[in-house]
């Protein structure tokens, strides 16, 4: 098959979380599995001067408004990505292929110019919401469908006109049906229910490694666990930490209201509290936010909290390996890749059951979950897990082997995905703005 992937992210060159991730970890397997795919991003001037070497082709469409250091963050985001929509409309009209695959609100709205498109929700926290104006300017006749409590907005446009539409895993389907996760988008979802694929997110199992790593000191696997603490060591010793008590807590995060940061500054507390060691690697574009973890870090000793708040895949690998607990409280989670990356490491992760962190994550199994997104409920949760560190060391290891035998390979989510694109093959018409 031939396959058009169009995304304003792909990990390792333009990555700024997860939607990087999966865009990469997809097409790497749809290439393994003899598909021909292409991946369509903005030439961003940091590509344009360094082109990543891929196993597929990597289309770089350039615009104005992209010749900016960065990928997001900027007041007119939303124009930016809606002239990259129609810009590459165009550029695919003249190419043959079976499917398109759209990722977010940023390439929504190629939906409403060319047939035979899935469209992936990675959060819908984010909408793309736009005068209608820049719709009426980009050629999209405006309608009833098209408008909603929040106006208009780039996400309603694409899960209107999407053949399909897939989200990122099966909790997350079904939570986006209600007005707590689907916000105003809920009762288009509701009426979209036909079309709607929840497909569990998978890891690209190459790049997240620890016996390949290249960022780790010690390589290991399940059959060699001496590697991990080996490696703890090495990285405690870079990073100026001791640790003496408990499991070794991390986070590794944006830090906005989604991931639960409050709820992540008193897990820090806790663990302080009870002589253990934290390490934060979290990013965050808000100088409050930044400001709160800084002064929440000059309470306590350096030699047993670690802050890094910038983003840092060197050190993001590094965490993984050397952490035994990974806390990951959010209020929602579409998916969630830092579960899975935990659990490929060897590191059990404390989650809040939601959303794709339901999925994969099974209590006393392969990790440990609480249901309220309180900082009683997390906290309670984070004393059971010193709890079985401290009393049940054969538990931990058991629940550790879990983890690290799981399969979260991208092989059995590439599958999904490859029966919704079948399906697409037989939709021929469709109603094409130009
Ligand atoms: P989201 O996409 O909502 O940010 P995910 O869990 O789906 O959350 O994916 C997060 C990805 O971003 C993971 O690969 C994680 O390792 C990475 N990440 C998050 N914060 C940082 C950071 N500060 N530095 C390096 N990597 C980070």
């Amino acid at each position: 098959m031939r396959i058009i992937h169009v995304a304003a992210e792909l990990a390792p060159c333009a990555k700024v979380g997860g939607l990087g991730d999966v865009v990469q970890g997809l097409a790497h397997e749809l290439v393994r599995q003899g598909h021909d795919v292409e991946v369509i991003l903005p030439a961003y001037p940091h590509l344009i001067d360094k082109p990543p070497s891929l196993p597929f082709t990597l289309t770089l469409l350039p615009h104005p408004l992209f010749q900016r250091p960065h990928i997001y963050g900027y007041d007119d985001d939303v124009q930016r990505f809606a002239h990259f929509s129609s810009l590459a409309a165009k550029h695919i009209a003249s190419q043959s292929y079976d499917v398109i695959h759209l990722h977010d609100w940023h390439t929504a709205l190629i939906a409403a110019y060319l047939p035979r498109t899935i469209l992936t929700l990675h959060n819908l926290a984010y909408m793309g919401t736009c005068d209608p104006l820049l719709l009426q300017e980009l050629g999209i006749t405006l309608d009833s469908t098209l408008q909603g409590s929040e106006g208009y907005s780039l996400l309603r446009v694409g899960i209107v006109k999407a053949t399909q539409i897939t989200t990122v895993s099966p909790t997350y389907a079904c939570e986006i049906l209600t007005s707590d996760y689907g916000y105003s988008l809920c009762e288009l979802l509701q009426r979209s229910q036909y079309k709607l694929h929840g497909i569990l997110n998978g890891l690209d199992t190459d790049y997240w490694n620890p016996a390949t790593d290249p960022y780790l000191p010690v390589p290991y696997d399940a059959t060699h666990l001496d590697g991990k603490y080996q490696s703890q060591r090495h990285i405690l010793q870079e990073l100026g930490l001791i640790h003496e008590k408990g499991p070794l807590v991390a986070a590794i995060t944006r830090l906005v209201w989604q991931k639960g940061p409050d709820l992540i500054a008193a897990a820090i507390e806790k663990t302080l509290l009870e002589g253990g060691t934290f390490m934060l690697l979290g990013s965050t574009a808000d100088a409050v936010t930044e400001a709160t973890f800084y002064a929440l870090r000059e309470r306590f000793p350096t030699n047993r909290l670690h802050m890094t708040l910038h983003f840092d895949e060197a050190l993001a690998h590094k965490i993984y390996a050397a952490a035994d607990l990974l806390i990951i409280p959010s209020r929602f989670e579409p998916c969630g890749l830092t579960q899975l990356i935990a659990m490929r490491y060897g590191t059990l992760p404390l989650v809040r059951h939601t959303g794709g962190l339901a999925d994969t994550v099974q209590p006393g199994t392969n990790g440990f979950t609480f249901e309220a997104p309180d900082i009683h409920a997390c906290l309670s949760t984070l004393q059971e897990a010193f709890t079985t560190w401290d009393q049940a060391t054969t538990i931990w290891k058991e629940m550790q082997r879990h983890a690290l035998t799981a399969d979260y390979s991208w092989q059995r989510s590439a599958h999904a995905y490859l029966t919704v694109y079948s399906g697409l093959k037989t939709y021929l018409t469709h109603d094409i703005v130009h």
